[in-house]
């Protein structure tokens, strides 16, 4: 490949690329012998080096320079402007072309003069105009203008790139121009190419990260062209040796590496021309021009339209690559608006995202996605199992990254190689800090057969040369296939941004729910405050007028009895039993609403003690019957409102009582205190209720029987226990049968999760 720059193969042991590294190239300390450079103090404009072709390009041994103003050299004149253009423009880590020379003082060639920066140096170069070109010529305007229509007009990224490498092998005369694109590892595919029949293709071909590596691409991306006119040049030293190392990354004179001239030679490549591709700064690959039959110089003035392609490419690349996916992220952009509207209207997220007609399959390349939250797992396509998604999440809960993306799963971690023909890539977002919600896309594996330009796994070769061991790049290109297994296709950028934009909506969806559930809450809370304070104060102020009826109508008993007739003398008494049941009725609201209105007193309370007083209570009120009331267990001690407690078991044993038409009434109360949170029970052999109505029990005057059937009742008793658990985190419930009896289980705090 002709686009290798430096020494940095990788190499087999025992030699490393440590060890093969030893010409830094852009230290070398010579260049190409097609111009002249010197060295200066910036300080002073002094020569430190000159380049040993001084005399044949400038008229002046590189000796005699050393020392020498600028002034003396280019003359006053041509020093000012030299001084002027450093001061006017940019000149650090860039090449720039600062003045044209007409010739040096007692010379007859003329020059283009490029001047840049490093550190405390400035360098010099000085490269012999091409003095039949003139001025720009309008032919040169018009290809330019011509190129750029077709490359603007080009439908796809592949056009675009084949046009390309036709306009740049038109205007640059090569025999083979190729486009080659960078993977994210390093590795390159030539991926279009223009050249003369009879020459070999390389189009499709993959060369391994160490035909260029990291310094390569670095230096590359640094210069819009980078020439080597004849990979069999002698490279020209600066002199004198100085005891410092100065850097020629800028320099486009710069010599090239040893290696990469053989590596050049092995290839049949005589000269060679580079210009980087970049989108936002970044190398996305690299156009490289070869000349196979004989040496191939540009003339400065041939290379400033080519620099012109070269930047004119880099900036429509960015834009014909995101219209390349142009389509495909327009579809991504309308599922994501009809997700957006599901969520806006559906309850819950797996309904929204995974039920719908639309889902988070619709359109994307995928073949299954997971939506893993709240411990549920709905999936959808051909996705891995439940339990091989739950340990993928586990992993990926360590990767700490909120939108993740692989082709290459079972390479990643090897655990997972085994689901490579569901999941050889995976894109997942996670979609809550703290807990392990996941959405999940997969792809399948996708065996590829990739042809290299020679093994990759063999980039150098190794010579003993005097017993050292010596590296050299390898000499055979000869097609190398391989076989890549375990990756799927990779994930495109417009997938990264739709499923991050999916991330964003859901975060959104949870807050927006998360503050509605918030508002409806406290509004719940203040209209049942509400409703307990009204409650309370209507049960509260009705009592007095009550009263007053009541008493009245005694009154009017004994002091009118003798005038009234028997019938008026009971229509007195119903009204006294009607008061006085209305009057139990509000008592019960009132301990009702008190419940819900008031401050609970938590203090630690032996449930043994509130039992026993308790069932001393309800034996002593219901003296009549035969009962017999058992302790089945030892009762711990709790923080509670001993009060209210003791009014749960009174309104439960009292019911265990009333309920019930056995002659002897048996009541059981325990409590297993190996449950978490303690589970207490009372059992009664009494009528039992049946599944039916044993839900409805629990609502506030909810009776099943007619008020004279077993006694009088408020249908407020069960209501009252229900909300005392519930004040106190607990619940209640209960087990019967009709006949059977019937068992009230309630615990006092929640249940704690396992
Ligand atoms: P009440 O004041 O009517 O007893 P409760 O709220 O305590 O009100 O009970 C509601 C209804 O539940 C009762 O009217 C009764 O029909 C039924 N009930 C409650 N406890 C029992 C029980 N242990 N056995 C059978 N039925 C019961």
């Amino acid at each position: 490949m002709t686009t290798a720059s430096t020494p940095d193969f990788i190499s087999p042991d025992p030699v490393d690329l440590n060890n093969c590294d030893r010409e830094l190239v852009q230290y070398m300390g010579a260049i190409q012998p097609h111009g002249a450079l010197l060295v200066l103090n910036a300080a002073n404009l002094q020569v430190i080096q000159a380049s040993e072709n001084s005399l044949e390009l400038l008229g002046q041994h590189w000796e005699t320079l050393i020392g020498v103003s600028i002034d003396n050299l280019l003359g006053v004149a041509l020093g000012a402007s030299l001084r002027e253009a450093i001061q006017a423009n940019p000149i650090k880590e860039a090449m720039v072309n600062i003045l044209n020379i007409d010739h040096l003082p007692g010379q007859t060639v003329a020059f283009h003069l490029f001047a840049n920066q490093v550190d405390d140096l400035i360098l010099l170069e000085f490269e012999p105009r091409n003095t039949l070109a003139g001025q720009l010529s309008i032919d040169v305007l018009w290809e330019l203008r011509n190129a750029f229509t077709s490359l603007q007009k080009s439908t796809s990224l592949q056009d675009f790139l084949q046009e390309a490498t036709n306009k740049i092998r038109h205007m640059s005369g090569f025999e083979r121009v190729m486009a080659y694109q960078f993977a994210d590892d390093g590795s390159g595919e030539v991926v279009a190419e223009s050249k003369l029949d009879e020459l070999e293709g390389y189009l499709g071909l993959h060369y391994p990260a160490s035909d260029i590596p990291a310094p390569a691409r670095r230096l590359f991306a640094m210069s819009p062209l980078r020439h080597l006119p004849d990979v069999d040049y002698l490279p020209v030293p600066v002199l004198p040796a100085i005891d410092r190392l100065v850097d020629l990354s800028c320099a486009h004179l710069r010599s090239v590496s040893t290696m990469y001239s053989v590596y050049l030679r092995n290839m049949g490549t005589k000269a060679t021309l580079v210009m980087p591709l970049l989108i936002e700064g970044r190398l996305w690959g690299l156009i490289s021009c070869m000349h196979h039959s004989a040496s191939h110089y540009l003339y400065y003035e041939q290379r400033i339209p080519l620099e012109f392609v070269s930047c004119m490419l880099s900036q429509l690349l960015a834009g014909r690559q995101a219209l390349d996916q142009q389509a495909y992220r327009l579809r991504l952009e309308i599922v994501l608006e009809h997700l957006l509207g599901a969520m806006q209207s559906s309850q819950s997220l797996p309904n929204a995202l995974i039920s719908g007609e639309w889902h988070l399959l619709s359109e994307i390349n995928a073949a299954g996605v997971a939506l893993c939250m709240d411990d549920k797992c709905e999936v959808k396509g051909n996705t891995p199992t439940t339990k091989d998604i739950h340990s993928l999440i586990d992993w990926l809960e360590t990767q700490n990254k909120d939108v993740f993306a692989t082709q290459t799963l079972g390479q990643l971690c090897p655990a997972f190689s085994t689901l490579k023909a569901v999941a050889s890539g995976v894109l997942a977002i996670r979609l809550s800090q703290g807990c392990p919600d996941w959405i999940i896309w997969f792809r399948p594996e996708v065996i590829e057969e990739i042809q290299w330009a020679g093994d990759p796994h063999k980039p150098v070769e190794v010579d003993q040369v005097n017993g050292l061991a010596v590296l050299r790049p390898r000499a055979s290109f000869a097609t190398w296939k391989q076989q890549v297994i375990g990756q799927s296709t990779p994930w495109l950028s417009c997938e990264l941004e739709y499923v991050a934009r999916i991330r964003y909506a859901i975060f959104g969806y949870i807050v927006e729910r998360a503050w509605l559930l918030a508002q409806m809450n406290a509004e719940l809370e203040r209209s049942n405050l509400e409703l307990d304070g009204f409650a309370y104060a209507a049960s509260h102020d009705m009592k007095e007028p009550l009263r007053g009826i009541h008493n009245l109508v005694e009154f009017l008993k004994f002091e009118e009895a003798e005038r009234l007739t028997q019938r008026g003398q009971l229509r007195l008494d119903t009204i006294l039993q009607l008061t006085q049941r209305m009057d139990n009725l509000l008592a019960a609201l009132l301990e009702y609403s008190r419940i819900g209105k008031n401050k609970l007193e938590l203090a630690p309370y032996n449930t043994f003690e509130i039992i026993t007083q308790v069932v001393q209570l309800v034996k002593d009120a219901y003296s009549e019957f035969s009962i017999d009331i058992q302790l089945e267990s030892s009762f711990p001690t709790l923080v509670c409102d001993g009060l209210w407690v003791a009014r749960i078991f009174q309104n439960l044993i009292t019911n265990a009582i009333k309920y019930n038409q056995q002659p002897l009434k048996t009541v059981a109360i325990g409590c297993d205190t190996t449950a978490t949170p303690p589970l207490f029970y009372i059992r009664d052999n009494g009528i039992g209720i049946d599944l039916h109505n044993q839900q409805g029990i629990f609502e506030l005057f909810n009776r099943l029987y007619d008020r004279k059937q077993f006694g009088e009742g408020s249908g407020v008793g069960l209501a009252i226990a229900k909300r005392v658990v519930e004040r106190h985190g607990g619940r209640i419930w209960l087990t019967s049968a009709v006949g059977l009896g019937s068992t009230f289980f309630f615990t006092l705090s929640p249940a704690k999760p396992d």
